[in-house]
């Protein structure tokens, strides 16, 4: 099991909220139970039992013990994480920007599907804004305890990725199962979207996790 980072041939069009996406990833895997979140930058994470089939509910990640089911998150420059185990069933999606990583998201991810019975669980981040593009103010740098990654003078570059790796690692997630797909969104137009790059009215990047959605075009998690 892993998924898929798809790309702009996939989201063109997509709209802000989870319906189109929604809508889209029907088309593309017809018949499937697909489940799209509403993101609110929190650190929480849903179970799909408590989804109800068609609904949105506010949550920045989704874990289910049916690899069946299709797990959506929604980006465009945060950094979105698909978590599979080599050892059960459980699989998880994750929405970790700077909100996310600092409120503990991804560690809470990898608690969830301990507590399902996963040991040996893959983690891999897919495309977001890079450390050539995140410049920050003092309070995010403040928020994620992070040490500014200088490449111009006077401004405060972040690596989401550096942190993520390193949150996923303190988490006790083995090294050779932390894989990262990078690729800058504010860089590669031709492939994502960014909110940095075009804004609050640019569209969506989606990662995909769970049944068939290794199918979808677009850059393997792993
Ligand atoms: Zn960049």
């Amino acid at each position: 099991m892993s998924g898929v980072f798809c790309r702009r041939d996939v989201t063109e069009g997509l709209h802000r909220g989870p319906e189109t996406a929604w809508a889209r990833l029907h088309e593309l895997l017809p018949g499937s139970r697909i489940v799209c979140l509403n993101q609110v930058h929190s650190d929480r994470i849903i179970r799909v039992e408590e989804v109800d089939d068609g609904s949105f509910p506010e949550a920045d990640g989704v874990i289910s013990e049916d690899p069946a089911v299709v797990l959506c998150i929604r980006t465009a420059d945060c950094v979105p994480v698909l978590l599979w185990t080599d050892d059960s069933p459980v699989i998880a999606a994750v929405h970790a920007g700077w909100r996310g990583l600092a409120g503990g998201i991804l560690p809470k991810a990898v608690r969830l599907m301990g507590g399902c019975g996963a040991r040996k669980i893959h983690v891999s981040m897919g495309p977001s804004i890079g450390p050539c593009c995140y410049a920050v103010g003092p309070e995010v740098l403040h928020a994620l305890r992070a040490e500014p990654d200088r490449r111009h003078a006077g401004r405060n570059f972040v690596d989401l990725h550096r942190i993520a790796r390193d949150q996923a690692l303190a988490a006790g997630i083995a090294r050779e199962r932390i894989h990262q797909v990078q690729s800058c969104t504010c860089c590669n137009h031709a492939s994502f979207f960014s909110y940095r790059r075009d804004g609050e009215s640019t569209g969506r990047n989606i990662s995909v996790i769970g049944g068939r959605s290794c199918s979808l075009p677009g850059l393997p998690a792993r």
